[in-house]
This record gives structure tokens, C-alpha cells and sequence, in this order.
């Protein structure tokens, strides 16, 4: 399914694949790959070259999230150095890929992401506590906050996951709710398209 967010474009491809965002060249996601030919087809209906892509960031290693990274051809790949070895070797059991039946063949990291780096337009937060190198990528030109897994329109992120950690799931989040967010475009489900800073404190309170 084919999703317009105001300038961000969403395809949401199956229940098993992460949210893939697409802004401009850059891409935040690439799902379990398992779906790319719905995803070329989608992509070419609004015009969007695959090859045109010059960034995939991954918020996170697990599998869901990063399977479909080489399909963007010429993509650079990004994604949290904490994580980084996880794409590097394949490692099938930090990223998951048994419980989504997927084969994780190794890849080169090309950028490793640290704290506070900016990466095509957008901020990098290190919010681990989902897995120790989630990030949350905060685009200041719409205050919108893409959160992988660490946070949903109707949740907080699960901890009860290969690498996942409560106590620091709980400051990541201390430190989400500091931020001046608008909206919220998670790795799953529905985005939050205003209010969010609202949407945010309930979503704490719930926990
Ligand atoms: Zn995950």
C-alpha cells in the first residue's frame, strides 16, 4: 500500500515488512526485501527510480527493517555502528532473521551512524533499548520524528527482543518526550501527522 504523508511517501507492504519511508533520495527502511517486486511496481507508478536512491537508514538491525536494503541499488547504506557488524557478518541471530524465515546475506555498512549525526537532512538520536543501536531520525524542517521500533502511534516500542534492554528503552524514551516533534512516522502502523508532542505524553502514560 501506497501512502503520500505530505512530502514523505509510506509503503506499507506486508504485516511482516517495517514501514519503508521514501524522502526524496533518501529512504529510512527497507522491509524484509521479501516483497520488492510489489515494491518496484509501486515505485514505478509514482515515478520513483529505485536506482535514484542514495541513502538507506536503517533504524535499527533487525531483519524486517533492513532486507530490503539491496534492492536500492545504488544506495548507501546506513545504520548505527553498534549494529553495523550485525549487516556486516549476516548475523542471523542479532537481526532475527530466523523468526521472519529470511536469509541475512552479509553487506557492507557504508556509513556507521554515531549520536548526533546528520544524515540527509536528518539528526540522528541514539535511542537504544529495542535493540542497542535503534535510532530515532528527527527532521527539523517538519519537527516529524521517524522512530523505527522504539515507538508507535499506539505503544512504546518491544523490549522483550533479541538486544532489547528496559532500563535504557526507558531513558531513550525520557528522551524522545524532551523533543520538539510534530509528527511521529514509526516502523510500524499508523504515523501520528500532528499533535504528537499530545499523542506522545499519552503514549508514555499508557506504559
Ligand atoms: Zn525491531
Amino acid at each position: 500500500m501506497l501512502k503520500r504523508l505530505g512530502d514523505v511517501i509510506l509503503l506499507q507492504l506486508s504485516e511482516n515488512d517495517s514501514n519503508i519511508y521514501i524522502l526524496g533520495d533518501v529512504v529510512v527502511d527497507s522491509g524484509t526485501g521479501f516483497n520488492f517486486t510489489r515494491m518496484y511496481q509501486i515505485l514505478r507508478i509514482i515515478k520513483k527510480d529505485p536506482k535514484a536512491i542514495s541513502h538507506v537508514i536503517n533504524t535499527h538491525a533487525h531483519f524486517n527493517h533492513i532486507g530490503g536494503n539491496g534492492y536500492f541499488l545504488n544506495a548507501k547504506v546506513a545504520v548505527h555502528e553498534a549494529e553495523a557488524p550485525v549487516i556486516e557478518s549476516g548475523d542471523e541471530k542479532r537481526s532475527m532473521a530466523d523468526f521472519f524465515d529470511g536469509r541475512l546475506h552479509p553487506r557492507k555498512v557504508d556509513v556507521r551512524l554515531k549520536d548526533g549525526d546528520v544524515i540527509g537532512g536528518l539528526k540522528v538520536i541514539h535511542t537504544p533499548g529495542h535493540s542497542p543501536g535503534s535510532v530515532c531520525l528527527y527532521n527539523p524542517r517538519d519537527k516529524s520524528l521517524y522512530t523505527g521500533d522504539t515507538l508507535f502511534a499506539d505503544g512504546v516500542g518491544d523490549t522483550e527482543v533479541e538486544g532489547g534492554d528496559p532500563d535504557a528503552m526507558a531513558a531513550s524514551l525520557d528522551r524522545i518526550s524532551k523533543l520538539d516533534v510534530q509528527k511521529i512516522f514509526p516502523g510500524h502502523g499508523e504515523a501520528v501527522l500532528s499533535g504528537a508532542k499530545k499523542a506522545l505524553k499519552e503514549i508514555m502514560k499508557g506504559e
